[in-house]
């Protein structure tokens, strides 16, 4: 879709949520631009979402951001937000989606484009490139407000879930460390050599031994 096909919602439309005057300066930049929806947030009401700058609603802030004379990495910076966050209301977006649902069955191009993307996905590439991409820059505020909600939102059930695989991860390796210290011992055994006596030569060794199959047998079924 082209961003002409895009038209700012009529005046008359410019209201709230509960029909307030969207003009109500949340804060001011460090130059003193004012600005009127909240830092790090990006305020959708269905099919419109609310400019930053000038507080008014648009299908799409995206082409409306050149009216400001900004683009869309300097929009994105400056009030926290994401870089996948979408800057459209719902009709917007699905009304894109459809568009290029259409040009990938149409356009030989585009096809080869998704095919590529594709293979990044699929090989990693493209996590590695975000990745380095991120690095260094500092993390958008929407971002660690999605990190802190995330990490509020896990029960105490799955951190305990989590800590139990981990110390079964830690008990499975010592058994198995266990199994590969006491292999070499078997010979004797097998040749007659009183397990007795070996432990009264080296107790502690033995004792580990004598207790790993035992560990090695409950451990098993449960992972
Ligand atoms: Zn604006």
């Amino acid at each position: 879709m082209s961003t002409a096909e895009i038209v700012p919602i009529p005046r008359s439309l410019h209201l709230g949520r509960a029909g307030r005057p969207v003009r109500a300066v949340v804060a001011t930049l460090s130059d003193g631009t004012p600005y009127y929806a909240p830092y790090g947030e990006i305020v959708v009401d269905g099919d419109v979402v609310q400019c930053h700058l000038c507080g008014h609603w648009f299908r799409s802030v995206l082409a409306h951001l050149p009216s400001h004379g900004w683009n869309q990495q300097l929009y994105r910076e400056t009030f926290g937000l994401e870089l996948r966050a979408s800057l459209e209301g719902r009709a917007t977006r699905e009304q894109r989606a459809r568009v290029f649902r259409r040009r990938r069955r149409q356009e030989l191009a585009v096809q080869t484009g998704c095919r590529e993307g594709q293979r990044w996905v699929r090989s990693g590439a493209l996590a590695q490139a975000a990745a380095a991409a991120a690095r260094g820059r500092p993390q958008p505020e929407q971002r660690r407000r999605k990190t802190l909600a995330t990490l509020a939102a896990v029960t105490s059930e799955a951190r305990a879930a989590g800590t139990r695989r981990a110390t079964e991860a830690r008990l499975r390796e010592a058994a198995s460390r266990i199994r590969r210290t006491r292999s070499p011992a078997r010979p004797s055994v097998a040749a007659g050599v009183p397990v007795r006596t070996a432990r009264a030569n080296s107790s502690t060794a033995a004792d580990s031994a004598s207790r790993s199959p035992s560990a090695g047998a409950t451990m098993s079924p449960r992972r």
